[in-house]
């Protein structure tokens, strides 16, 4: 403030005056050796707790409270010394309301002096400073509250200056650490000491709470090694970070807490409520007005339920509704007198309904600290699992029990603890008659079978099977079983508990054994007598079994004939026909049958004729041949003595008859030359006979040459067409009702026994005439086609059945055998046909139409070029 110096002296003392009067601070002036208080200003008035009256009066008189306080003695010496004094805080004790009050004051005395330095008065400033000392007092008091509190509370303090890297902490701090109590430490120190796992991560967040961007808050939990004690322990950590102008964090601090106990509580508490929560068991915990406040996932599983809203409802909706009856009137004032209640109830699925039987564990829970009960727990083991091994056991010894073998049960000594009902029954023991040792069970002489060989078998393999003879408890009657004796073992432990046996009673396989046996002896001598031999192939053709008869006529063991063995009593020139037809029949499934010479024993070759029919199984697979064979050779040699004979009787026939033809010949020329025409006609007309003659015996001679393989073929290329022809052209001369008509299509030349074929076609034509006696139409045709050459007879006769036409081929086989008279013939000519074709390696087939006529071909394969001519 400064002074106008316009203003008068006056004005300005007024000023001054003024300014003083209504400053805040208190100001007054004392003047003399008696300090009379010439100035106080309202607010000295005010801090004095006193009114203007004191003006004028000695600051002894003003203040008289301040006798005996240090006040007096330092005014007196400021006004005698002349140095000023300056007081901070001082405390004044002063009457203020008409009570003695304690103030603090800063203030100042200082020295008025005249001009020749004596002091003349003092001039008093005060400031009351008494709340801001009560208030730190007041601080202070708390903060050693706190203090004592933070130590109360094993709360570390620490306080870390960043700048110097020093830290200062408490004891408690200190001892967290490891460190003895004002032992100097720096920040390195305590970075050793956190556990290294935590090391990396608590120096991050450290960096990251002295940065200013974060605001300055730390918080962290890690674990520290104390190496004086070797301990590990959890420690919260809570700090601050001060930050100057610059940004620079000087300043670091803040507490550390050990919750290794909290840590260690917390995670044995994790544990616990992880078994609870994992347990198989279900484990619920109720309120004590019966509400669900827990259950486990088990439980949730259990009882089908999603989510926990439907599980925290009234306990009694979890059971069936009876046992929710038994709950409330039995389980529950149990539980609330005795502390727990175990049994078996029925908790009910959440969404089926269904009752879940279970085995219950509950117990009462009580506050630790009251003792009073809080509420109720239980554990429920789901029983049907075990029901339902204790039905699957129930089942397997019921099966054991009607097993129609000998079950029984010992310990390993074997003393009979079991045996099942048809074990009882077959050795004539009652149920309460079983325990007594094995060897009771065996014939006298077989103890040394069961003592010896089964009970080492046993120490050996676990397991003994064979035949033993067990003896009848009433008859003393043996009985002979196929046993099998095994250690049964221990689940758990994998030791041998005991022995269990399992036997078969032999007598009826035995008795059955000895009537197979006979029958198959006797079969055997069935078999063996018959003059025919039996056989068995399988589906492929092997033979799996041939009797008796076989070896009997073959001398080949039984073995031997098996698979193809048989075929080696074939002899060599049918064997390969034998093998073919029964391969050919086989694959087609069809009935076999062959003829063929074996090699008896003896030396002797007989025929024989074999023959099988296919078998199937149930299934309708097929399952091979059963087939015999039978000797033929009597019969076969009757046939050829019969060939023998045609062939020689033909033979011997042939040549008078040839000179008959000869004479008639001769004769009848002589008879024409004459004249004699009617003698000459009669003559022609035996010639006509001749011929018929010489055809027949030309026809049997042949059939004999068939049958004994000594038909002979003459091989020429000749024009197809041309011979067949020369044949049409022969027979039109020898009918003349029939009208023979050629419809040949382009052929070629073939290489074969012209005459033979030419034999055929005439054969052909002749009967087509013979059998068509109404008729005067017959078409031949020929064509090339398919690499064949073929010609066809059609008549328009008598025809025959399509189920005959086969057979028309045959030997002396004759549709028409009750007309024989009417259609002549030995039923030779088709037979010779088919063979002279077949031998050419051709083919000869009929179609027919009873009443409407027939049409009879043949096929004769091309040869290709003339090179490719068959020797
Ligand atoms: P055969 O004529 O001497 O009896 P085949 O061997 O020539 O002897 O004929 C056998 C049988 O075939 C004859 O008995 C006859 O019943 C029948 N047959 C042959 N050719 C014909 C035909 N063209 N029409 C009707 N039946 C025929």
């Amino acid at each position: 403030m400064s002074v106008d110096p316009n203003l008068s002296y006056r004005d300005n003392e007024n000023i001054f005056r003024t300014l003083i009067e209504e400053s805040p601070t208190p100001v007054g002036l004392y003047v003399g050796r008696e300090m009379v208080v010439q100035l106080a200003n309202k607010s000295m008035l005010q801090t004095w707790g006193k009114d203007a009256s004191v003006i004028g009066k000695t600051y002894h008189e003003a203040l008289p409270e301040l006798e005996g306080q240090p006040i007096f003695k330092i005014l007196d010496e400021v006004y005698t010394s002349g140095i000023a004094y300056e007081a901070t805080e001082d405390r004044v004790d002063l009457v203020v309301d008409g009570v003695l009050q304690t103030y603090y004051f800063n203030f100042t005395f200082k020295p008025l002096k005249n001009a020749d330095g004596s002091v003349w008065g003092v001039i008093n400033t005060a400031a009351n400073v008494t709340e801001l000392v009560i208030t730190r007092q007041k601080l202070a008091e708390s903060e050693h509250r706190t203090q004592l509190a933070i130590d109360s509370a094993g709360i570390g303090t620490w306080d870390i200056d960043r700048i110097k890297g020093s830290i200062i902490w408490n004891d408690r701090c200190a001892e967290l650490y490891g460190f003895l109590p004002g032992e100097e430490v720096t920040i390195h120190n305590v970075r050793d000491h956190v556990h290294p796992d935590d090391a990396e991560r608590i120096t991050q967040s450290v960096v990251e709470a002295i940065n200013p961007k974060n605001g300055g808050d730390y918080d962290d939990t890690f674990r520290i090694i104390n190496f004086a004690d070797k301990t590990i322990r959890w420690v919260k950590c809570k700090g601050k970070t001060y930050f100057n102008e610059d940004g620079i964090c000087y300043r670091f601090a803040g507490t550390t807490l050990d919750i290794t106990k909290d840590i260690n509580m917390r995670e044995e508490q994790q544990k616990l409520i992880a078994l609870v929560e994992n347990s198989v068991d279900l484990i619920n915990v109720a309120s004590l007005d019966a509400e669900v406040i827990y259950l486990n996932k088990a439980g949730y599983k259990l009882l089908g339920i999603d989510e926990p809203k439907n599980a925290l409802r009234p306990t009694s909706d979890l059971y069936m509704p009876k046992d929710a009856q038994k709950v409330h009137d039995i389980a529950i004032p149990a539980i609330m007198k005795t502390g727990k209640w175990a049994g078996e109830l029925n908790y009910r699925h959440f969404k089926t309904g269904e009752p879940i039987p279970v085995y219950l564990n509950a117990f009462r829970i009580d506050d630790p600290t009251t003792g009073k009960p809080i509420g109720r727990a239980s554990v429920a083991r789901d029983l049907r699992p075990e029901k339902e091994a204790r039905n699957e056991q129930l089942k397997l010894l019921s099966l054991i029990d009607n097993s129609s073998d000998f079950v029984s049960l010992s310990d390993l000594d074997g003393n009979v603890s079991y045996v099942n009902t048809a074990g009882r029954k077959m050795l004539g023991i009652n149920p309460t008659a079983i325990y007594r040792h094995n060897s009771a069970y065996v014939m006298p002489d077989e103890t040394n079978k069961l003592k010896n060989e089964i009970n080492s078998a046993l120490a050996k393999s676990g397991r003994w099977s064979g035949q033993i003879n067990y003896r009848h408890f009433e008859t003393g009657e043996t009985i002979p079983v196929f046993g099998t004796t095994m250690l049964v073992y221990d689940a758990i432990t994998g030791k041998p508990q005991g022995r269990a046996s399992i036997a078969r009673d032999l007598r009826r396989e035995i008795a059955d054994q000895k009537a197979l046996k006979d029958s198959e002896h006797l079969l055997k001598n069935i078999t063996g007598a018959s003059p025919t031999a039996l056989w068995m192939s399988d589906e492929k053709g092997s033979i799996t079994y041939t009797n008796q008869t076989w070896e009997y006529w073959t001398g080949q063991p039984f073995e031997d004939t098996l698979g193809d063995g048989w075929t080696k009593c074939i002899v060599e020139e049918d064997r390969r026909r034998a093998g073919e037809q029964f391969i050919k029949d086989l694959s087609a499934r069809r009935h076999y049958v062959v003829e063929f010479r074996i090699k008896h024993k003896n030396g002797a070759i007989r025929w024989c004729i074999a023959a099988g029919n296919p078998q199937y199984k149930q299934d309708g697979t097929f399952a091979g041949y059963i087939g015999s064979c039978t000797d033929i050779d009597d019969q076969k040699r009757l046939e050829r003595q019969k060939d023998d004979f045609l062939g020689i009787a033909s033979h011997e026939l042939k040549t008078p008859v040839t000179s008959i033809k000869a004479y008639a010949q001769v004769l009848g020329a002589m008879l024409t030359k004459e004249g004699e025409t009617k003698k000459a006609d009669m003559v022609l007309r035996m010639d006509a006979q001749v011929n018929r003659l010489t055809n027949l015996i030309g026809d049997l001679l042949d059939v004999t040459k068939i049958n004994s393989g000594r038909l002979q073929f003459n091989k020429t290329w000749f024009d197809f067409n041309q011979a067949v022809s020369e044949s049409v052209t022969d027979l039109q001369h020898t009918t003349n009702k029939h009208q023979l008509i050629e419809d040949f299509s382009n052929t070629g030349e073939i290489y074969s026994d012209k005459d033979r074929i030419g034999q055929v076609i005439t054969n052909l034509i002749t009967n087509a005439i013979k059998y068509s006696p109404h008729s005067d139409k017959i078409i031949i045709s020929t064509k090339l086609e398919n690499n064949e050459f073929t010609v066809c007879v059609q008549d328009f006769g008598i025809g025959l059945p399509m189920d005959k036409a086969e057979k028309v081929f045959e030997q002396f086989y004759r549709v028409s055998g009750n007309k024989q008279h009417t259609f002549p013939g030995l039923g030779l000519g088709l037979y010779i046909s088919s063979e002279i074709i077949k031998r050419e390696g051709g083919r000869m087939w009929v179609n027919s139409v009873e009443g409407k006529g027939s049409t009879f071909c043949f096929a004769l394969p091309v040869n290709d070029s003339k090179m490719d001519q068959p020797e």
